[in-house]
């Protein structure tokens, strides 16, 4: 008997290897213990994509009775994560006050930090996405290696001491390669102290709490996804540009992570052959013309005020105040970037995107600039909408949040 068309995995599970799968059965069965992480993960999804909800709208989301509902929810309340709100009365006619249940505001946090290149920010992350206890510092990219270890572990410490109760994890977002498998930073180009560095078994040891790491633009995407322009959506893609370009995937209900969390490194696929040296060792790749140091070196050639403090923002603010230099530089820069992103919907037809980082610093009208240049190149089909957006909540927080959303979906098995 054969189940090669059963759905082979469940959610949080890794795909067997061939290796693992015999005789090419494929076979992996849930266990009911899996299957109950499932749905508790799906709750909560559903309480982040649709705020509070009473058991009975929750079932009426989940197309399941209230009693499933009622056997999944009330562990969660009993253990203090979710708590029921005054009552209110109930949609249906007859039918008892509903009760919205929501994010128990006393629940432990969750910790997070941001790692780029000199500097990093930690703070904890309620439940419900508010931030506290934010502590920034900076360190040498090219120093020593404890130096920046004796730095990371005060500045985190000096954010844990504010907790009430210990918070159920650290996530961090670190820009680089990560092997997010194995908690390693691989190899940070303009940071080379992270380059090699175990930092979730160090900072694992230190804290005695768990840790998880994950690259920065997957960060932003969970964040997206959790409080941003992605909440509730299936599927859509973040894409940053900032002194380097990457982005993360959101597909059918779930984070794309690739290899030991090696997919999105989208700064490094090719848009002109035998185009510019780039730091990874290749010419043309999108980095190489879609990130600040091509806008500043552009602005320098044409003679801007100023080009090592061009931005997109700024390119954005003096178009509209009349320069033809700055729109026709913002018009290639923007093109350049929907260059990446015309590759990406082809492949993929993802359909949204959501820009962070330097370009979305110039807001909804580098937006619609990206927007205009993919429709004028892809090939689309009838009806077919493509939607570019920034997410105007904040760089830093959209990380931040990401990076206990890291937690979340490790500890909670919440699906993102
Ligand atoms: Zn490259």
């Amino acid at each position: 008997m054969k189940f090669e068309n059963q759905p082979p995995y469940s959610l949080g599970q890794r795909s067997p290897s061939q290796k693992d799968a015999g005789d090419g059965g494929n076979v992996t069965l849930v266990s009911q213990s899996t299957l109950g992480e499932i749905n508790r993960g799906r709750v909560l999804q559903a309480l982040y994509d649709h705020g509070p909800k009473s058991r009975a709208e929750l079932a009426r989301l989940a197309g399941v009775n209230r009693t499933t509902i009622t056997g999944i929810v009330q562990p969660m309340i009993e253990e203090g994560l979710l708590v029921e709100g005054e009552a209110v009365p109930s949609d249906f006619k007859g039918g008892k006050p509903a009760r919205p249940i929501y994010f128990n505001p006393e629940a432990p946090m969750l910790g997070a930090v941001l790692l780029l290149p000199g500097r990093t920010q930690t703070c904890l992350v309620t439940l419900s996405g508010e931030i506290k206890a934010l502590t920034k510092a900076e360190f040498d990219p090219h120093g020593d290696r404890d130096a920046f270890l004796a730095i990371i572990k005060d500045t985190l410490s000096a954010t844990l001491s504010q907790a009430q109760q210990a918070p159920f994890g650290i996530g961090i977002a670190s820009g680089g390669m990560i092997d997010s498998d194995n908690g390693v930073i691989l190899a940070v180009n303009l940071a080379p102290v992270l380059s090699g560095l175990p930092l979730v078994d160090i900072l694992q040891t230190h804290f005695s709490l768990p840790v998880v790491i994950d690259h920065h633009p997957r960060a932003l995407l969970v964040g997206d996804r959790w409080f941003g322009p992605g909440r509730g959506q299936q599927t859509f893609a973040a894409i940053y540009t900032g002194e380097v370009l990457g982005g993360a995937f959101y597909i059918d209900g779930r984070v794309y992570r690739g290899l030991a969390g090696s997919g999105g490194e989208l700064g490094h696929t090719v848009v002109q052959i035998d185009g510019e040296l780039c730091n990874c060792g290749k010419h043309g790749c999108w980095e190489t013309v879609a990130a600040l140091p091509w806008l500043r070196r552009e602005a320098a050639r044409l003679g801007l005020a100023n080009p090592v403090g061009v931005t997109s923002a700024r390119l954005v603010k003096e178009a509209a105040e009349g320069s033809e230099a700055a729109d026709v530089l913002l018009d290639r820069y923007t093109r350049n970037v929907a260059f990446g992103i015309l590759n990406l919907q082809q492949t993929l037809s993802l359909n949204s995107y959501v820009l962070h980082g330097d370009i979305a610093g110039g807001g909804a009208d580098a937006a619609e600039r990206v927007k205009q240049h993919v429709e004028r190149l892809v090939r689309k089909r009838p009806n077919q909408e493509i939607s570019i957006t920034v997410n105007g909540i904040g760089e830093g927080h959209t990380a931040l949040r990401g990076a206990a959303g890291l937690v979340l979906s490790s500890h909670l098995k919440l699906v993102i």
